[in-house]
């Protein structure tokens, strides 16, 4: 198996900003014993704005994106080191990939990432992923590294993503609540907006909020998700030998798997250069369980100007997200097309994502 392993600051860190050098060490053990049963493993790892929190105190009172950049730029050697020095102990190599969201904005850069990681695996490496944070600008960030690794997942076709976190997984009602359960397995297309607490804990920037939207995306991808307590001892191969022996929430993955061309095209949402407004039978008809293309015909309007190739959204008559898709058209030659019969369509189906599909 090919198996994507996300964990959070609050695992990864003390409250003082050290790294929480018990945690890392029980988890590089057992990502250590999971690689000696056969399988592949990507780590991506939060902590370094964290960890870099506990190795300075700037000299001047530093805004919210020049503290990040400073943090991140120290947390992460901190972070590496230990990690270098922990797998080293197996002889396990490992490679650093620092990745931001422009990297998964154009297919080219997105199969360029691809190709490293899948390189990196090949030659035995145990890639550990974060965002650059040093790099990123702020409105062009992962809403949190929940939503890189189900990009990562999604793009070097895992077969499973494990997302450690501080409690057992999707609870009923709060977790602090003793009343409520632990969801054990989630089935494709269920609903759990009912269920999911928005409560963000210490010092990532993830929450159950964001953590269940991605696990519900994902594994409606094709791949399973699950979310389990990071300090567990050995959760993570009990998780993988005798999953019934340790708590967690299992996303049971689609039985349709979508392309790899697909799943880029799903995470792709925030780089949709135009928006194509669709009527009432295009809208239809793509609701529908029916494999089709969005031809020019069911168009009503666009919005923004982008070439072929690019991403564009698509709306209902009502406001609302059908989904999202590769343009084989520009945005003049669609507004050319618009409302026309018999034209090539404007987004093939294969090139086509629909969300709540
Ligand atoms: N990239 C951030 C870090 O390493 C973590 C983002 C998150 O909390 O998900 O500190």
């Amino acid at each position: 198996m090919r198996i994507v392993i996300k964990v959070g600051s609050n695992v990864l860190t003390r409250q003082d900003g050290k790294p929480n050098v018990t945690n890392m060490s029980a988890l590089v053990d057992q990502i250590a014993a999971i690689r000696s049963l056969g399988h592949e493993v990507v780590l991506v790892s939060s902590g370094a704005v964290a960890c870099g929190r506990g190795a300075i105190t700037p000299s001047r009172q530093l805004d919210s994106v020049a503290a990040r950049q400073l943090y991140s730029s120290i947390g992460q050697i901190h972070l590496i080191n230990l990690y270098n020095q922990l797998f080293a102990g197996y002889g396990l190599v490992i490679g650093q990939v620092l990745t931001q969201k422009e990297n998964f904005g154009s297919r080219t850069s997105y199969l360029n990432q691809r190709a490293c990681m899948l390189t990196m695996l090949d030659n035995g490496v145990v890639p550990i992923v974060n965002e650059n944070d040093t790099a990123s600008l702020t409105e062009l960030m992962f809403t949190d590294n929940d939503e890189l690794s189900g990009l990562i997942a999604a793009m070097i076709d895992a077969d499973t993503l494990i997302i450690l976190s501080n409690v057992d997984g999707i609870y009923t009602g709060s977790p602090a609540d003793p009343s409520s359960r632990l969801i054990p397995t989630v089935a494709p297309g269920k609903d759990l907006s009912e269920y999911v607490v928005a409560a963000k804990s210490g010092f990532g920037r993830g929450g159950m909020g964001t953590k269940c939207g991605i696990a519900r995306k994902v594994s409606d991808e094709g791949i399973t998700v699950i979310i389990a307590r990071g300090d567990r001892p050995g959760v993570l191969v009990d998780l993988i030998q005798s999953p019934d022996s340790v708590p967690h929430t299992t996303f049971e993955p689609s039985r349709q798997p979508l392309s790899n061309v697909k799943r880029w095209i799903a995470h792709s949402a925030s780089f949709a250069k135009g928006v194509l407004h669709v009527n009432s039978r295009a809208a239809e008809a793509l609701k529908s369980d029916r494999a089709v293309s969005l031809l020019p015909v069911g168009i009503t309007s666009i919005d923004g100007e982008w070439e072929e190739g690019d991403i564009v959204s698509i709306l209902s008559p009502e406001g609302a997200r059908l989904g999202v898709g590769r343009a084989s058209l520009s945005s003049a030659d669609t507004l050319e097309s618009i409302g026309r019969h018999g034209r090539k369509p404007v987004i093939h189906y294969d090139y086509l994502y629909l969300e709540n599909n």
